[in-house]
């Protein structure tokens, strides 16, 4: 504990003092959430990719974009060692920024080469809602020349239920930019079916929790097949996120699930890891 103080006290400076109002009784976190806010200039982030392939043929159509921060003295941080932190303070707007540009100069790349991918980048409430967000992203693509339907932006149901009228706008926004919006984690919040034939959505992506079951559980065989056939209905595409089974690849193909995610199909790995897994013969 001593140690961390040392550390928030190095940090130092009235980012800290800032912070503080937020949470003031963790030094170790203000003394991250300090260093996170250089770490976003210094280019210490980066974002892994992981595919997403068709159900039926397994063929690569897209990527979800999960960051990382390779921290110059703790390693390479997943999203939920600073992600959290960075939603609490505020500074998951420039971090969510820096993701995006990060995300779509990617696209861009791969498209350079030929790979015509959808790439699906997070997005939290915060950055969703602050005030101009449809008209950057628009910015953004034009200035890569990358089409709005291959960007997907993924949102919790949280997201979408916490701050409705003000989500609803947005979201209205880039759907008629051309953006795609999916709801990740599907599922697992306090769903409202009803918002899905009212808000513009594209995809969801049915959490790992009921993927992990599926073949073992009836009960959550059975919803799945359910909610498949319900964004079907509406015209939503099914994703299936944290696929680490060939029979769970099965069976959710089998259910009508579109697209697949997860360690079966490949694990999020860094841009040149990807472009590699992309040439290998068995892809
Ligand atoms: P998520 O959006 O639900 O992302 C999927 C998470 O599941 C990722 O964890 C991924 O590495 C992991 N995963 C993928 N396939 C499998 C599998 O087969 N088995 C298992 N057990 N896990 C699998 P990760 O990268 O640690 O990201 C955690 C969360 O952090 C994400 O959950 C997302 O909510 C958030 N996140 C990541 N990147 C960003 C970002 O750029 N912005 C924001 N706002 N949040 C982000
Ligand atoms: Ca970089
Ligand atoms: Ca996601
Ligand atoms: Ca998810």
């Amino acid at each position: 504990a001593m140690a961390a103080m040392y550390q928030a006290k190095r940090a130092g400076g009235h980012f800290v003092l800032h912070e503080a109002r937020t949470e003031p009784l963790d030094p170790q976190m203000l003394s991250l959430t300090a260093e996170l806010r250089s770490a976003i200039d210094r280019d210490e982030l980066l974002l892994f990719l992981q595919p997403i392939v068709t159900a039926d043929t397994r063929r690569l159509v897209g990527a979800e974009c999960l960051v990382r921060w390779q921290h110059p003295r703790r390693g390479l941080l997943p999203p939920g060692e600073f992600v959290p932190r960075a939603e609490r303070s505020g500074l998951i707007v420039p971090l969510s920024d820096w993701v995006m540009r990060e995300a779509l100069t990617i696209a861009a790349n791969l498209r350079a080469c030929g790979q015509d991918l959808r790439l699906s980048v997070n997005v939290s409430r915060r950055a969703l809602t602050e005030p101009g967000f449809a008209d950057l992203m628009t910015r953004y693509l034009a200035e890569r020349a990358i089409p709005a339907d291959r960007l997907m932006l993924e949102l919790t149901e949280q997201t979408l239920m916490s701050d409705e009228p003000a989500g609803r706008a947005v979201m209205g926004q880039l759907q008629a930019a051309g953006v795609g919006v999916a709801i990740d984690d599907f599922g697992t919040g306090h769903s409202q079916l009803a918002y899905l034939k009212s808000l513009p959505v594209a995809q969801i992506k049915i959490d790992k929790s009921f993927v992990s079951d599926v073949t073992t559980s009836s009960t959550d065989f059975a919803i799945v097949r359910a909610l498949v056939e319900l964004a079907h209905a509406l015209d939503i595409q099914v994703v299936a996120e944290g696929i680490e089974q060939e029979t769970q690849a099965q069976a959710l193909a089998g259910i009508g699930c579109d697209l697949l995610q997860g360690y079966l199909i490949g694990r999020p790995m860094p841009v040149d890891a990807f472009r590699a897994w992309i040439e290998q013969p068995a892809q």
